[in-house]
């Protein structure tokens, strides 16, 4: 296991893909969207001087990075020499599912084929390849290299060693892992998608201003952040499509609140547009 292949470079991607050139694996970053590439490099150059000039890396650290991670808008050259693929495009299913089918058009047989999604089904995107028994989703959060976990969410087929070697790659990039029974949304999302949608349903009724919900719940039920401040970190467009997916399948509980998809179709999609529950610009 040495070379990883990050699929889509945007918020996640683009963590997943330092986090594991930083952990001393070959890395190739690729996304559809030259802009995206370029968005990406440039947040991984700053996020690097960032970190040394605050010591939390050494610069043979950040040199280790620049060498070993690669961006590429290309798939195959993206995939044909990995020993692992991690996806990181939108959370889409079919979308998903037509990739993987790309990427196995390249990638060697024994490649390990992961998905990052939130909530969707392992057993389905991995019963659309060749090796179903090849496929499992590795769950990271936002930012990766601040957070510790990963949920590791075998699907039907998913086998004990595809199993062990992404809780191996986990324990290098220093992680600690969960494994779940595949449901949707995990346990992680389908959580905290309950607990943001609340905060946008309240701040509709007025119950409360922004500011105020968010620090009711971190100082009050000792939340490290405020779940509107961090459905802003998210980007409010990957969490309605969360809610989407988990409406659908779960039911009532999880219809997406009205102000999410109001802020959605206005163009406020968080951090990334900077501009969502809080202002950035
Ligand atoms: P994002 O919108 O920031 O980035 C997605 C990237 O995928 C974009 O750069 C886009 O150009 C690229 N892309 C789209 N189609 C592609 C394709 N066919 N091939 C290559 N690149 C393609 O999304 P994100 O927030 O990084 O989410 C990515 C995945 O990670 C989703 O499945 C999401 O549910 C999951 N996730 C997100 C978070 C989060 O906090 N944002 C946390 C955990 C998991």
């Amino acid at each position: 296991m040495n070379q990883i292949a990050v699929i889509g470079s945007g918020t996640m991607g683009r963590g997943i893909a330092y986090t594991a050139a930083l952990s001393g694996y070959q890395v190739a970053l690729q996304d559809i969207s030259p802009e995206a590439v370029k968005k990406a490099k440039d947040y991984i150059g700053s996020l690097l001087n960032q970190s040394v000039e605050k010591g939390y890396i050494k610069s043979e650290q950040r040199d280790l990075v620049n060498q070993n991670l690669k961006y590429t808008t290309g798939l195959q050259e993206a995939v044909e020499r990995a020993d692992l693929v991690i996806e990181a495009i939108i959370e889409d299913m079919d979308l998903k599912i037509e990739t993987f089918k790309r990427i196995e058009q390249y990638a060697p047989v024994h490649v390990i084929l992961a998905t990052n999604t939130s909530t969707m089904s392992p057993t389905e995107i991995g019963a659309s390849t060749k090796r179903p028994e090849q496929f499992v989703a590795m769950h990271f959060f936002n930012p990766v290299h601040r957070m510790k976990l990963i949920e590791i969410i075998r699907g039907m087929d998913t086998s004990d060693d595809t199993v062990e070697v992404v809780r191996t790659v986990a324990e290098k990039m220093k992680k600690e892992t969960v494994e779940i029974n595949e449901f949707p949304g995990f346990v992680t999302s389908r959580m905290n998608c309950l607990i943001g949608n609340e905060a946008m349903n309240m701040l509709m009724e007025g119950v409360a201003s922004v500011e105020d919900i968010d620090k009711a719940l971190k100082l009050g039920l000792n939340h490290p952040m405020g779940p509107l401040e961090l459905a802003d970190l998210v980007g409010l467009d990957s969490r309605l499509r969360n809610m989407e997916y988990l409406y659908h399948n779960l039911g009532e509980k999880y219809r997406p609140s009205p102000l999410l998809v109001k802020y959605v179709k206005s163009g406020r999609l968080g951090r990334k547009s900077g501009k969502g529950f809080y202002n950035y610009q």
